[in-house]
């Protein structure tokens, strides 16, 4: 049973974004995995990093723990590695955030046949084309790639699958 005071700690904690794509919050990219109470006013954050070299998660953590602890709570943050992140835990209401923010959103079923053969096609977030071509593997940040649209010639980054 959810009761109202876990509901807000998660409220606080999910309401955190992320500091690379401040058009998303925590939860919409999946990283948030459950905020439980454990006694008093005290929770436990489980949060699951997106890339593990990625520098933003200690910057993730350290906003969820402030964002609890503004809310009253007495948090601890915790890492939990497995299972591993993967771009289909962002949900579909983050999707069309990434989307509106001119982020193309990561395609979904990362295990498809052509994920796996590398052979992703990227819809340009602008016009939907998926004439796009990848300019570069690394895009503003480590965790983004750089795309090119060949319909309307805009550039814009693309949130990587793993
Ligand atoms: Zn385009």
């Amino acid at each position: 049973m959810v009761t109202s005071e876990q509901q807000s700690a998660w409220d606080a904690a999910a309401a955190v974004l992320d500091p690379e794509v401040p058009a998303v919050t925590v939860a919409d990219l999946g990283i948030l995995r459950s905020v439980e109470m454990t006694g008093g006013r005290s929770v436990l954050a489980k949060v699951t990093p997106t890339y593990s070299g990625c520098p933003a998660v200690s910057a993730i953590e350290i906003a969820i723990d402030v964002a609890l602890r503004e809310a009253g709570f007495d948090p601890t943050i915790e890492r939990v590695m497995s299972p591993p992140w993967t771009t289909d835990w962002v949900t579909t209401e983050g999707r069309e955030k990434l989307r509106a923010y001119g982020i193309a959103p990561p395609v979904q079923a990362s295990n498809s046949l052509r994920a796996l053969f590398g052979d992703t096609v990227v819809a340009c977030p602008r016009c939907a084309s998926t004439d796009t071509t990848r300019v570069s593997e690394f895009g503003s940040t480590a965790c983004k790639a750089l795309y090119k649209c060949d319909a309307c010639h805009e550039p814009f980054d693309y949130f990587k699958c793993i």
